[in-house]
């Protein structure tokens, strides 16, 4: 795969604005035409030509190639967020009466996606253990259209066996749809393993500079322009042009700092495995991982989201671990330039939400571009304030 080749020319026309380096920024909501001819053929082509922004901009088409390619896939959308992406991908594939079967620990809101908003229309989801195969088989019916992935998830980066679900999605007649969000398309490639549509959620790694919300949905050509036709353009969950270039900017150091990230992480794992305090780390490319292998043979790198179980019960102690980190904001997302903490304990007692089942010690990681030698110092104080 050609990254580079992607990442730095696909797409761009320099030609058509004076050799310019970036791209423009195609700041228009409507395009006029020459002709009532021309006009008259856009109207029954709106997705192979300019008319309107809601369904096309040259700007978010430089993006829609590059991400496109990124993933092997024939086409692409972005839209305003990786949960609109999901949203359209998810609602592209059923209707009324249809059936769905998604890994247990989605991520949050695909999660509310399917088990609260979905079944106001009629449509079902079955949650299984995605590590377990049979279970997953045996969760499919007769209307079972969907099989939603998330590999690895992202609070306890479980992984799923992406050839094996893409086989029985076939046998099945399912549509296969990952969210490929935490490997990004540098270190897991899942159209090239026989999953149908990938999602994303490019406010993470593609973007990556944690000052931009978006999404994005890769799938065959005839996925996409089905997906155009339909819900991009009746929901209108577009990114702005404004958006698509820095998105494009973004992407130039996507493999540089995603592999920044993967390096640090891995040393910084290391260096928490060794130390009394931890009990476990949950990271796919660390060799205490239950999944290592199958890890090791869909993924090509992990990035910087991990987990670690500090050996403690004691919440007091643990917030004086997070008191004394000074180089990790306490923080949701992940993917950007900064290092970050989720603690478990933050999702504790809030008022309507269920019971968090996470224990006091269990912490999310993200590590950004800082210096590693920073941060480990920087770990190694707080967790000697526990
Ligand atoms: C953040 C995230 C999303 C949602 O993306 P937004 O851009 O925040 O809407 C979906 N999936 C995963 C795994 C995520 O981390």
């Amino acid at each position: 795969m050609d990254f580079s080749y992607i990442l730095n020319h696909l797409g761009e026309d320099r030609d058509n604005y004076f050799g310019s380096v970036s791209p423009p920024i195609i700041q228009t909501s409507n395009f006029a035409f020459k002709s009532l001819s021309e006009f008259r053929a856009s109207m029954g082509n709106e997705f192979s030509t300019h008319m309107y922004t809601r369904g096309n901009n040259p700007t978010v088409q430089i993006l829609r190639k590059k991400l496109a390619a990124l993933e092997s896939a024939e086409d692409c959308l972005v839209f305003s967020s990786g949960s609109g992406a999901i949203a359209n991908a998810v609602l592209s594939q059923v209707q009324q009466g249809d059936h769905i079967v998604c890994v247990k620990s989605a991520y949050t809101w695909t999660n509310k996606l399917l088990k609260d908003f979905l079944p106001r229309f009629g449509v079902q989801t079955t949650f299984v253990d995605g590590r377990d195969l049979v279970a997953m088989e045996d969760a499919i019916h007769e209307n079972t259209r969907v099989l939603f992935l998330e590999s690895p998830t992202s609070m306890h980066m479980e992984l799923q066996d992406l050839e094996a679900c893409a086989k029985i999605a076939k046998k099945h007649n399912l549509i296969s749809i990952i969210d490929n969000s935490y490997a990004s398309p540098i270190y897991q490639r899942p159209i090239e393993l026989g999953i149908d549509i990938i999602t994303h959620s490019g406010t993470k790694y593609i973007n990556g500079h944690s000052d931009i919300v978006c999404g994005v949905v890769c799938a065959s050509k005839e996925i996409i322009s089905e997906v155009f036709a339909n819900e991009y353009m009746t929901l209108g969950g577009i990114i702005a042009p404004h958006d698509a270039a820095q998105v494009i900017r973004g992407l130039r150091t996507l493999p540089l700092r995603i592999k920044q990230s993967d390096e640090s992480t891995k040393k910084i794992c290391a260096f928490l495995a060794e130390h009394p305090a931890v009990e476990k780390i949950y990271y796919p490319h660390h060799p205490s991982f239950p999944q290592y292998e199958l890890a090791q043979k869909q993924m090509s790198g992990c990035g910087g989201l991990f987990a670690v179980k500090f050996k403690t019960d004691s919440q007091e102690k643990m917030e004086a671990f997070f008191n004394k980190l000074n180089r990790f904001l306490l923080a949701v997302s992940w993917g950007g330039h900064e290092s970050l903490v989720l603690p478990a304990i933050a999702l504790y007692n809030i008022p309507g939400k269920e019971k968090s089942d996470m224990p006091v010690g269990f912490v999310r990681f993200y590590i950004g571009l800082e210096d590693v030698d920073v941060l480990i110092e920087d770990l190694r104080e707080a967790i000697a304030e526990m």
